[in-house]
Protein backbone atom coordinates (compact mmCIF):
# COMPACT_ATOMS: atom_id res chain seq x y z
CA UNK A 1 0.00 0.00 0.00
CA UNK A 2 0.97 3.29 -0.84
CA UNK A 3 2.41 5.77 2.12
CA UNK A 4 0.35 9.10 2.39
CA UNK A 5 2.26 12.39 3.51
CA UNK A 6 -0.78 14.59 4.56
CA UNK A 7 0.09 18.49 4.66
CA UNK A 8 -2.89 20.40 6.50
CA UNK A 9 -4.50 18.79 9.23
CA UNK A 10 -7.54 20.94 9.55
CA UNK A 11 -11.22 21.15 9.74
CA UNK A 12 -11.04 19.34 5.95
CA UNK A 13 -7.91 17.55 6.10
CA UNK A 14 -7.93 15.57 9.88
CA UNK A 15 -11.16 13.62 9.16
CA UNK A 16 -9.45 13.16 5.48
CA UNK A 17 -6.07 11.66 7.04
CA UNK A 18 -8.19 9.64 9.73
CA UNK A 19 -9.77 8.41 6.58
CA UNK A 20 -6.91 7.43 4.94
CA UNK A 21 -5.64 5.44 8.25
CA UNK A 22 -8.91 3.88 9.17
CA UNK A 23 -8.96 2.42 5.57
CA UNK A 24 -5.31 1.04 6.45
CA UNK A 25 -3.07 3.28 4.63
CA UNK A 26 0.16 4.59 6.54
CA UNK A 27 -0.31 7.94 6.72
CA UNK A 28 2.50 10.97 7.95
CA UNK A 29 0.58 14.20 9.30
CA UNK A 30 1.95 17.55 8.95
CA UNK A 31 0.27 20.65 9.80
CA UNK A 32 1.54 24.51 11.16
CA UNK A 33 -0.11 24.38 14.12
CA UNK A 34 1.47 21.13 16.26
CA UNK A 35 -1.31 20.44 18.67
CA UNK A 36 -3.25 19.22 15.51
CA UNK A 37 -0.60 17.03 14.36
CA UNK A 38 -1.00 15.44 18.10
CA UNK A 39 -4.93 15.00 17.88
CA UNK A 40 -3.40 13.22 14.39
CA UNK A 41 -1.05 10.43 16.25
CA UNK A 42 -4.14 9.82 18.54
CA UNK A 43 -6.55 9.20 15.25
CA UNK A 44 -3.55 6.65 14.64
CA UNK A 45 -1.62 8.51 12.36
CA UNK A 46 1.95 9.01 12.24
CA UNK A 47 3.41 12.60 13.18
CA UNK A 48 5.88 14.22 10.79
CA UNK A 49 8.12 16.36 12.73
CA UNK A 50 8.63 18.15 9.54
CA UNK A 51 8.42 18.49 5.36
CA UNK A 52 11.55 16.84 4.83
CA UNK A 53 10.23 13.59 6.74
CA UNK A 54 7.24 14.30 4.34
CA UNK A 55 9.64 14.29 1.19
CA UNK A 56 11.69 11.29 2.55
CA UNK A 57 8.85 8.50 3.96
CA UNK A 58 5.76 9.50 1.77
CA UNK A 59 4.78 7.92 -1.97
CA UNK A 60 1.75 10.04 -2.23
CA UNK A 61 1.84 13.84 -0.78
CA UNK A 62 -1.50 15.03 -0.10
CA UNK A 63 -2.33 18.98 0.85
CA UNK A 64 -5.41 20.75 1.66
CA UNK A 65 -4.22 23.86 2.92
CA UNK A 66 -6.48 27.03 3.56
CA UNK A 67 -5.11 30.01 0.73
CA UNK A 68 -3.49 30.22 -2.53
CA UNK A 69 -0.29 31.57 -1.08
CA UNK A 70 -0.08 28.52 1.41
CA UNK A 71 -0.55 25.83 -1.31
CA UNK A 72 2.39 27.96 -3.03
CA UNK A 73 4.85 28.11 0.02
CA UNK A 74 4.46 24.23 0.87
CA UNK A 75 4.70 23.17 -3.01
CA UNK A 76 7.81 25.32 -3.49
CA UNK A 77 9.70 24.11 -0.35
CA UNK A 78 8.72 20.24 -0.84
CA UNK A 79 9.94 20.75 -4.71
CA UNK A 80 13.56 21.87 -3.09
CA UNK A 81 13.68 18.42 -2.31
CA UNK A 82 14.43 15.04 -3.49
CA UNK A 83 10.51 13.71 -3.94
CA UNK A 84 11.16 12.21 -7.34
CA UNK A 85 8.55 9.02 -8.51
CA UNK A 86 5.94 10.70 -6.46
CA UNK A 87 2.37 11.82 -6.58
CA UNK A 88 1.06 15.62 -5.64
CA UNK A 89 -3.05 15.50 -4.74
CA UNK A 90 -3.50 19.22 -3.73
CA UNK A 91 -7.47 18.99 -2.59
CA UNK A 92 -7.55 23.07 -1.06
CA UNK A 93 -9.64 25.47 -3.10
CA UNK A 94 -7.01 27.73 -4.69
CA UNK A 95 -6.77 28.72 -8.95
CA UNK A 96 -5.87 27.13 -11.78
CA UNK A 97 -3.13 28.98 -12.66
CA UNK A 98 -1.55 28.61 -9.88
CA UNK A 99 -2.14 24.16 -10.68
CA UNK A 100 -0.72 24.65 -13.77
CA UNK A 101 2.11 26.21 -12.77
CA UNK A 102 3.02 23.48 -9.89
CA UNK A 103 2.12 20.66 -12.06
CA UNK A 104 4.58 22.14 -14.36
CA UNK A 105 7.35 22.68 -11.35
CA UNK A 106 6.26 18.91 -10.48
CA UNK A 107 7.14 17.41 -13.67
CA UNK A 108 10.65 19.13 -14.10
CA UNK A 109 11.02 16.58 -10.67
CA UNK A 110 9.84 13.89 -12.28
CA UNK A 111 6.39 13.95 -9.91
CA UNK A 112 3.06 13.91 -11.33
CA UNK A 113 0.43 16.30 -9.69
CA UNK A 114 -3.48 16.56 -9.64
CA UNK A 115 -5.53 19.26 -8.45
CA UNK A 116 -8.52 17.57 -6.32
CA UNK A 117 -10.56 20.48 -4.54
CA UNK A 118 -13.44 18.76 -2.75
CA UNK A 119 -17.16 19.55 -1.86
CA UNK A 120 -19.19 18.31 0.46
CA UNK A 121 -18.21 20.43 3.73
CA UNK A 122 -17.04 18.58 7.20
CA UNK A 123 -19.63 16.46 7.08
CA UNK A 124 -18.77 14.78 4.07
CA UNK A 125 -14.99 14.69 4.63
CA UNK A 126 -16.21 12.86 8.44
CA UNK A 127 -18.03 10.57 6.25
CA UNK A 128 -16.11 10.18 3.32
CA UNK A 129 -18.61 11.04 0.59
CA UNK A 130 -17.20 14.23 -0.97
CA UNK A 131 -17.47 15.17 -4.08
CA UNK A 132 -14.05 15.01 -5.75
CA UNK A 133 -13.04 17.13 -8.88
CA UNK A 134 -10.02 16.09 -10.39
CA UNK A 135 -7.86 17.51 -12.66
CA UNK A 136 -4.74 16.10 -14.11
CA UNK A 137 -3.11 13.16 -16.75
CA UNK A 138 -5.57 9.93 -16.76
CA UNK A 139 -2.56 7.45 -15.29
CA UNK A 140 -2.18 10.08 -12.36
CA UNK A 141 -6.14 9.85 -11.55
CA UNK A 142 -6.47 6.09 -11.90
CA UNK A 143 -3.18 6.20 -9.53
CA UNK A 144 -5.21 7.97 -6.86
CA UNK A 145 -8.66 6.50 -7.56
CA UNK A 146 -8.09 3.89 -5.04
CA UNK A 147 -7.57 6.95 -2.28
CA UNK A 148 -10.51 9.10 -3.37
CA UNK A 149 -12.91 5.71 -3.35
CA UNK A 150 -11.91 5.90 0.43
CA UNK A 151 -12.29 9.92 0.64
CA UNK A 152 -15.34 10.49 -1.64
CA UNK A 153 -18.55 9.56 -2.79
CA UNK A 154 -18.53 11.54 -6.26
CA UNK A 155 -15.41 11.09 -8.47
CA UNK A 156 -14.67 12.69 -11.49
CA UNK A 157 -12.21 13.23 -13.88
CA UNK A 158 -12.63 16.91 -14.99
CA UNK A 159 -9.46 17.24 -17.50
CA UNK A 160 -5.89 18.60 -17.33
CA UNK A 161 -4.50 20.36 -14.39
CA UNK A 162 -6.38 23.40 -13.12
CA UNK A 163 -9.66 21.63 -14.59
CA UNK A 164 -10.75 20.51 -11.27
CA UNK A 165 -10.60 24.10 -10.06
CA UNK A 166 -12.05 25.44 -12.26
CA UNK A 167 -15.38 23.15 -11.76
CA UNK A 168 -14.70 24.32 -7.93
CA UNK A 169 -14.53 27.44 -7.97
CA UNK A 170 -17.99 27.30 -10.66
CA UNK A 171 -19.50 25.33 -7.58
CA UNK A 172 -18.16 27.78 -4.69
CA UNK A 173 -19.83 30.82 -6.76
CA UNK A 174 -23.07 29.33 -6.60
CA UNK A 175 -22.53 28.25 -2.63
CA UNK A 176 -21.89 32.23 -2.25
CA UNK A 177 -25.13 33.13 -3.84
CA UNK A 178 -27.28 29.89 -2.28
CA UNK A 179 -25.73 31.33 1.37
CA UNK A 180 -26.88 35.13 0.32
CA UNK A 181 -30.24 33.70 -0.35
CA UNK A 182 -30.91 31.35 2.44
CA UNK A 183 -29.57 34.57 4.53
CA UNK A 184 -31.52 37.06 3.27
CA UNK A 185 -35.20 34.34 2.54
CA UNK A 186 -34.58 34.11 6.64
CA UNK A 187 -34.44 37.15 7.38
CA UNK A 188 -37.42 37.66 5.14
CA UNK A 189 -39.13 35.01 7.10
CA UNK A 190 -38.59 36.80 10.63
CA UNK A 191 -39.58 39.80 9.71
CA UNK A 192 -42.85 38.59 8.01
CA UNK A 193 -43.87 36.42 11.44
CA UNK A 194 -43.16 32.90 9.73
CA UNK A 195 -41.93 30.49 11.57
CA UNK A 196 -38.60 29.42 10.38
CA UNK A 197 -38.39 25.74 10.77
CA UNK A 198 -42.24 25.39 9.56
CA UNK A 199 -40.32 27.35 6.22
CA UNK A 200 -37.56 24.92 6.08
CA UNK A 201 -39.70 22.27 6.17
CA UNK A 202 -42.31 23.52 3.38
CA UNK A 203 -39.35 24.47 1.25
CA UNK A 204 -37.64 21.37 1.84
CA UNK A 205 -40.38 19.85 -0.50
CA UNK A 206 -40.14 23.12 -3.22
CA UNK A 207 -38.05 24.07 -5.74
CA UNK A 208 -36.20 26.11 -3.01
CA UNK A 209 -34.84 23.06 -1.91
CA UNK A 210 -30.92 23.26 -1.66
CA UNK A 211 -28.08 21.48 -0.19
CA UNK A 212 -27.21 24.73 1.22
CA UNK A 213 -29.94 25.37 2.67
CA UNK A 214 -30.07 21.82 4.31
CA UNK A 215 -26.45 22.77 5.57
CA UNK A 216 -26.96 26.19 6.93
CA UNK A 217 -30.56 25.51 8.63
CA UNK A 218 -30.60 22.48 11.10
CA UNK A 219 -27.04 22.09 12.37
CA UNK A 220 -26.16 25.72 12.16
CA UNK A 221 -28.88 28.81 12.18
CA UNK A 222 -31.45 26.48 14.18
CA UNK A 223 -29.24 24.90 16.46
CA UNK A 224 -27.19 28.80 16.71
CA UNK A 225 -23.94 27.26 15.99
CA UNK A 226 -21.22 29.72 14.65
CA UNK A 227 -18.49 27.84 15.00
CA UNK A 228 -16.97 26.53 11.40
CA UNK A 229 -17.55 24.38 9.81
CA UNK A 230 -16.34 26.33 6.04
CA UNK A 231 -15.21 29.63 7.59
CA UNK A 232 -17.21 32.58 6.10
CA UNK A 233 -13.41 33.61 5.35
CA UNK A 234 -12.64 30.91 3.40
CA UNK A 235 -16.05 31.36 1.57
CA UNK A 236 -15.49 35.13 0.49
CA UNK A 237 -11.65 33.78 -0.62
CA UNK A 238 -13.43 30.95 -3.02
CA UNK A 239 -15.54 34.01 -3.77
CA UNK A 240 -12.64 36.50 -4.92
CA UNK A 241 -10.71 33.39 -7.00
CA UNK A 242 -14.33 32.48 -8.90
CA UNK A 243 -14.09 36.63 -9.41
CA UNK A 244 -10.82 36.49 -11.05
CA UNK A 245 -11.86 33.43 -13.27
CA UNK A 246 -14.40 35.18 -14.49
CA UNK A 247 -13.02 38.64 -15.14
CA UNK A 248 -9.98 36.88 -17.13
CA UNK A 249 -12.38 35.51 -19.28
CA UNK A 250 -14.98 39.16 -19.51
CA UNK A 251 -17.52 36.91 -17.60
CA UNK A 252 -19.66 39.81 -15.58
CA UNK A 253 -21.14 37.90 -13.12
CA UNK A 254 -23.00 41.07 -11.76
CA UNK A 255 -25.37 39.43 -9.27
CA UNK A 256 -22.48 38.01 -7.53
CA UNK A 257 -20.86 41.31 -7.27
CA UNK A 258 -22.85 42.55 -4.59
CA UNK A 259 -23.14 39.18 -2.64
CA UNK A 260 -19.15 39.58 -2.88
CA UNK A 261 -19.44 42.66 -1.50
CA UNK A 262 -21.79 42.23 1.43
CA UNK A 263 -19.63 38.73 2.32
CA UNK A 264 -16.39 41.60 2.70
CA UNK A 265 -18.36 43.62 4.91
CA UNK A 266 -19.44 40.19 6.92
CA UNK A 267 -15.78 39.76 7.02
CA UNK A 268 -14.95 43.18 8.22
CA UNK A 269 -17.84 43.46 11.02
CA UNK A 270 -16.00 40.15 12.73
CA UNK A 271 -17.71 37.27 11.06
CA UNK A 272 -14.60 35.98 8.95
CA UNK A 273 -13.63 33.13 11.42
CA UNK A 274 -17.23 31.88 11.88
CA UNK A 275 -19.49 29.16 9.86
CA UNK A 276 -20.47 30.70 6.31
CA UNK A 277 -23.76 30.34 7.60
CA UNK A 278 -23.20 32.92 10.08
CA UNK A 279 -23.92 35.28 7.13
CA UNK A 280 -27.80 35.33 8.14
CA UNK A 281 -26.67 36.99 11.79
CA UNK A 282 -24.90 39.48 9.94
CA UNK A 283 -27.76 40.22 7.15
CA UNK A 284 -29.94 40.44 10.33
CA UNK A 285 -27.83 42.17 12.23
CA UNK A 286 -27.31 45.07 9.91
CA UNK A 287 -30.83 45.17 8.11
CA UNK A 288 -33.10 45.06 10.97
P1 LIG B 1 -8.56 25.01 7.97
O1 LIG B 1 -8.08 26.40 8.15
O2 LIG B 1 -9.49 24.39 8.95
O3 LIG B 1 -7.29 24.02 7.84
C1 LIG B 1 -6.10 24.33 7.20
C2 LIG B 1 -4.96 23.69 7.99
O4 LIG B 1 -3.74 23.93 7.30
C3 LIG B 1 -4.81 24.27 9.41
O5 LIG B 1 -4.73 23.21 10.33
C4 LIG B 1 -3.51 25.07 9.33
O6 LIG B 1 -2.80 25.08 10.56
C5 LIG B 1 -2.75 24.30 8.27
N1 LIG B 1 -1.74 25.09 7.58
C6 LIG B 1 -1.85 26.33 7.06
N2 LIG B 1 -0.71 26.69 6.46
C7 LIG B 1 0.15 25.65 6.60
C8 LIG B 1 1.49 25.40 6.20
N3 LIG B 1 2.18 26.32 5.56
N4 LIG B 1 2.04 24.21 6.52
C9 LIG B 1 1.34 23.27 7.21
N5 LIG B 1 0.08 23.45 7.61
C10 LIG B 1 -0.51 24.62 7.31
O7 LIG B 1 -9.18 24.98 6.49
P2 LIG B 1 -10.20 23.89 5.91
O8 LIG B 1 -11.59 24.33 6.20
O9 LIG B 1 -9.73 22.52 6.26
O10 LIG B 1 -9.98 24.17 4.34
C11 LIG B 1 -8.79 23.75 3.67
C12 LIG B 1 -9.00 23.95 2.18
O11 LIG B 1 -10.12 23.15 1.74
C13 LIG B 1 -9.34 25.40 1.80
O12 LIG B 1 -8.73 25.73 0.58
C14 LIG B 1 -10.85 25.39 1.70
O13 LIG B 1 -11.32 26.42 0.82
C15 LIG B 1 -11.11 23.99 1.16
N6 LIG B 1 -12.43 23.42 1.51
C16 LIG B 1 -12.96 23.55 2.77
C17 LIG B 1 -14.21 22.99 3.04
C18 LIG B 1 -14.86 23.10 4.42
O14 LIG B 1 -16.07 22.81 4.54
N7 LIG B 1 -14.14 23.47 5.47
C19 LIG B 1 -14.91 22.28 2.05
C20 LIG B 1 -14.31 22.14 0.80
C21 LIG B 1 -13.07 22.72 0.53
Amino acid sequence: MAVIGFIGLGNMGMPMARNLVQAGYLVYGFNRSKEKEETFEELGGRRAESLSLIAEKADIIMTCLPEPQDVHDVLSELFEMEISDSLIIDFSTVTSALHENMKEKAAGKGVQYLDAPVSGGTAGAEAGTLAIMCGGEEDAFEKARPLFDVLGASITHTGPAGSGTKVKLINQYMVGMHTAAVAEALHLADESGIDKDMLYDVLSNSFAQSKIFDRHYPDFIAADREEPGFALSLLLKDLNLAGEMAGEREVPLEAGRKVKEMFEDAKQQGYGGKDMSAFYQYTTGKYS
